[in-house]
């Protein structure tokens, strides 16, 4: 099927930058969300990083608004029947995901495949709330997905070959470069290497080893990153990070990837990173 109309579940920080990118693309685009003020939301923040792509020469301000005229919003999931294709970017919680999953079941054409842009969470299991698992998939962007170059194409236990190789040309549509995750294991590749990464900057902190900002310096520097964790942590939003270690210790039946006792007490503080403002930085303030 050619695909012209993606629709996109969930206009959080993922499914707004991947509806700005489908419709930079030239993709038609249905951005759902349960609340008219996170639909706003994600179009002003659609509108700003458009205009700062005008400002640097990278769009003219008519290409801008085309784009902008190929984005939809709606609150309503029967919108979808028009979608070719769904990528779902709702929060990481899999009886939400499942639920979402099985109302678009009932939606879309029978032939539509249904992606999850999950950060960690199992393709096989959201698959199992559809009568269609060889149409699921996970098409893994990176935040934000306007700019970051990566897509994780993953199978799931029943997904076909032809879903896999439809996502991987989607995902060359969209100017990204693409790694097949052949096997459905939790974070996939880049998550299950960042993770413990991640841990291991949380341990330091706690143990008084280094302040965040020398950790994010000596990584940075030291291993020619372009973010420390700290900095990615406080921008990708803390409780993301949160989520999928406490999925990794659950999956993997293993206590080496417990969220530390550090950010435990920060999901409390509710300090969620881009979401309150507050993240690892100053966290003894
Ligand atoms: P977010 O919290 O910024 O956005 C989630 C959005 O989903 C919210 O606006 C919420 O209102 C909406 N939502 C909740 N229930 C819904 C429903 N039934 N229908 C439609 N919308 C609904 O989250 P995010 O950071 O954009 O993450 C979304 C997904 O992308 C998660 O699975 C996450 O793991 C994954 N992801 C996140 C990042 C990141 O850096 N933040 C990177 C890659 C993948």
């Amino acid at each position: 099927m050619s695909i012209q109309t993606i629709g996109v579940v969930g206009a959080g920080s993922m499914g707004a930058g991947i509806a700005n990118l489908a419709a930079m693309n030239g993709f038609d685009v249905i951005l759902r969300d349960i609340e008219d003020r996170f639909l706003d939301k994600a179009l002003s923040r659609i509108d700003r990083f458009m205009s700062k792509s005008v400002e640097r020469g990278k769009l003219t301000e008519e290409q801008k608004q085309a784009a902008l005229s190929h984005i939809k919003t709606t609150k309503n999931l029967e919108d979808f029947k028009e979608a070719d294709v769904v990528i779902e970017a709702v929060i990481e919680d899999m009886e939400l995901k499942k639920e979402v999953f099985s109302q678009l079941d009932e939606i879309v054409g029978e032939d539509v495949i249904l992606a999850t842009n999950t950060s960690s969470m199992s393709i096989t299991e959201i698959a199992s709330a559809t009568k269609r698992p060889e149409r699921v998939a996970g098409m893994h962007f990176f935040n934000p997905a306007q700019l970051m170059k990566l897509v994780e194409v993953v199978r799931g236990y029943g997904t076909s070959d032809e879903t896999v190789e439809e996502l991987k040309a989607l995902s060359g549509r969209l100017n990204k470069e693409v790694v097949e995750v052949k096997k459905d294991s939790p974070g996939f590749i880049v998550n299950r290497i960042m993770i413990p990464q991640f841990i291991e900057a949380i341990r330091l902190l706690e143990e008084g080893v280094a302040t965040a900002e020398d950790i994010d310096k000596a990584v940075k520097f030291g291993l020619n990153y372009p973010m420390g964790p700290f900095e990615l942590q406080d921008y990708a939003g803390v409780d993301i990070g949160f989520y999928v270690m406490e999925y990794f210790e659950k999956e993997f039946n293993d206590a080496r990837f417990a969220p530390p006792l550090l950010m435990k007490q920060m999901m409390r503080a509710g300090r969620h990173g881009k979401k309150t403002g507050a993240g690892f930085y100053n966290y003894d303030k």
